[in-house]
């Protein structure tokens, strides 16, 4: 018989408002800088329990956010799953017809929305897809013109909600999160997480093989917590027990650095991309780190200058680590292994750049295209599979991409014929092609599938192809993504004209075509015509031959700023 209580997140919360009931949650938000405490937080969160509840939302129902890092969404991050339902975390900066297939595939029944997102929403909200929502919430204490309906706003929908609300019994194997992952080809897949999963990927993250957080932590977020629960930093910090600080809609690096400043945040966490945007800022501006002690640094590779340049102008740790929606998210951190004291600096920042060692109750193993393990060498190089206890076992109601992208999936399991079937053996396909060295440090050098990962947001190639080949003067078109300095790939289109055509307004089509159906920041940097794109065997276009042969010769320019991802956020 298994013992004590299930594995939920509810405990993470008691425990915090019983030991910590005055350590504080900070927030920026539109209407200032708001703050308060895990006393009045835990309220909140029972009173919009209490709501959704009355409302007759419980298990099975999905509540969506589509907001920015802030304590009312924070305040869903328990308030939603301890009423048993799920929390669907949607990415604002999707396109908008992503956006209407995944409402719709998740069946939302409650969105949450920022001030500054209403207008973005109110595009994709016009169609059918939106249909089964019930009830759009404005994150806010008043509700701007807008199409969305019915609408209210947090704070009045809230204050109708019991302080004293009791937490249901609620199942381990509960879905507590969800989140869609965009990297490949087609549709947005959704993986969801359950109760069990969220507080196993948090114990692990805990210990000190993860990336620990104490009760005299304070911890700002900057990846935001429409990415795979902010890689499940504001459930570690609530069980830590420690001070939480969220950067709101649009932070600039000056805003970033007066919130470390002010609030003394010694831990903070985001894509390459904001802290390279802190460093340049920092060498125009003044700007005192001196709290900061650790910066997680994952979602694309850490350049190593950036991992110098912290240590040493400002004496801050950098801890690169590598994961995936799929695994909630935090697979491999790049701490240094004791024993490696003989390494001098120099040898320390060749370990730190790699992505680094698998944390506490996961597996991994690599292997070659027939399957086959290959050696930890330091030098062959395979696909990476990993699972473990905060690994989904499948997509949201996909099973033929469950099918392609999990081993061991038998076709009448991935298929839901045989309910039964025994998964926790089940390997993900991470898509990561990599070389493990003999202590165990996974080192990634390509990925198998064709997606650009431009300031820590996937961009697919496929649909921009796709929608570059629909111009009738286009014979062919591949997209690929080139290294960028800042953004760590930006994508560049190789067109094939069909026929004799005027290059410069076939060019200037294609991206008004894509501007149309696509945000500013999937518009290829460069747009170079060629006469054939070159194939591989099997006739698929050769995108490594393209990146092999063009890759240093084009010229991405510099993006312009309306074409960054977060300049679509206001
Ligand atoms: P996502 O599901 O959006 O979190 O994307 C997961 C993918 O991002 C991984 O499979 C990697 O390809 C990439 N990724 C995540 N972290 C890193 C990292 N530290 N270095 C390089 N690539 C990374």
């Amino acid at each position: 018989m298994p013992g004590g209580a299930d594995q939920t997140l509810i405990p993470f919360l008691w425990r915090a408002e019983r030991l910590y009931d005055d350590t504080e949650i900070v927030s920026r938000t539109h209407e200032g800088r708001v703050r308060y405490d895990y006393a009045d937080y835990a309220d909140r969160a029972r009173q919009l329990a209490d709501v959704l509840s009355a409302d007759g939302h419980g298990r099975g129902d999905r509540i969506a956010t589509f907001c920015w890092n802030h304590h009312r969404h924070f305040e869903t991050y328990f308030g939603v799953p301890g009423a048993g339902t799920q929390l669907h975390t949607i990415n604002p900066l999707l396109p908008d017809h992503h956006v209407e297939f995944i409402v719709e595939n998740a069946d939302d029944r409650v969105i949450f929305v920022d001030p500054s997102l209403v207008e973005k929403l109110e595009g994709p909200a016009g169609s059918a897809a939106f249909d089964g929502v019930e009830q759009f919430v404005v994150m806010g204490d008043t509700v701007p013109d807008t199409s969305l309906s019915p609408v209210t706003d947090y704070e009045s929908y809230v204050a109708g909600g019991d302080p004293g609300y009791e937490w249901p019994d609620i199942d381990e194997d509960q879905a507590a999160g969800m989140c869609y992952t965009s990297g490949t080809t087609g549709k947005p897949k959704g993986v969801e997480y359950t109760h069990q999963m969220l507080w196993a990927h948090t114990m692990t993250t805990l210990t000190p093989q993860g990336i620990p957080v104490a009760d005299d932590d304070a911890v700002m977020p900057v990846v935001p917590m429409f990415h795979v629960n902010a890689w499940g930093l504001p459930f570690s910090t609530t069980a830590a027990g420690a001070k939480h600080v969220y950067p709101g809609p649009s932070p600039e690096p000056a805003d970033l650095v007066s919130l470390i400043e002010d609030e003394g945040v010694t831990v903070s966490a985001g894509v390459p991309t904001v802290w390279l945007g802190i460093q340049q800022y920092l060498q125009e501006a003044e700007g005192d780190l001196s709290t900061l002690e650790r910066v997680i640094i994952g979602g694309s590779a850490a350049p190593e200058s950036l991992i110098r340049w912290y240590d040493q102008e400002h004496d801050v740790e950098v801890v690169h680590a590598w994961g995936m929606t799929e695994m909630s998210p935090i697979g491999t951190v790049a701490s240094l292994k004791s024993g490696m004291d003989h390494l001098d600096y120099d040898g320390e920042l060749d370990k730190r750049t790699k992505q680094g060692m698998p944390v506490p109750g996961l597996e991994m193993k690599v292997v070659d295209d027939d399957g086959n393990e290959v050696p930890w060498n330091g030098e062959d190089f395979g696909e990476l599979l990993v699972r473990g206890p905060w690994v989904t076992r499948e997509y949201f109601e996909r099973p033929r991409a469950t099918e392609e992208e999990f081993e061991d999936v038998p076709a009448s399991d991935a298929s839901g014929e045989s309910e039964e079937q025994h998964s926790s053996g089940r390997w993900l396909r991470t898509g990561d092609v990599v070389t493990v060295d003999e202590e165990g440090y996974v080192d990634i050098v390509d990925r198998t599938d064709d997606v650009i990962k431009s300031g820590g947001e996937w961009i697919s190639s496929v649909e921009l192809e796709n929608a570059i080949m629909a111009h009738d003067d286009v014979a062919e078109a591949a997209v690929v993504g080139v290294d960028h300095d800042t953004w760590g790939e930006r994508p560049v289109a190789f067109v094939v004209p069909a026929g004799d055509v005027d290059e410069d307004a076939l060019a200037g089509d294609i991206q008004a075509m894509i501007e149309a159906d696509y945000p500013k920041w999937w518009r290829p940097d460069a747009i170079r015509f060629i006469d054939e794109i070159p194939k591989t065997a099997t006739g698929k276009f050769s995108k490594m031959t393209l990146r092999e042969e063009y890759g240093d010769r084009v010229h991405v320019q510099d993006v312009p700023e309306d074409a960054a991802p977060e300049a679509e956020e206001e």
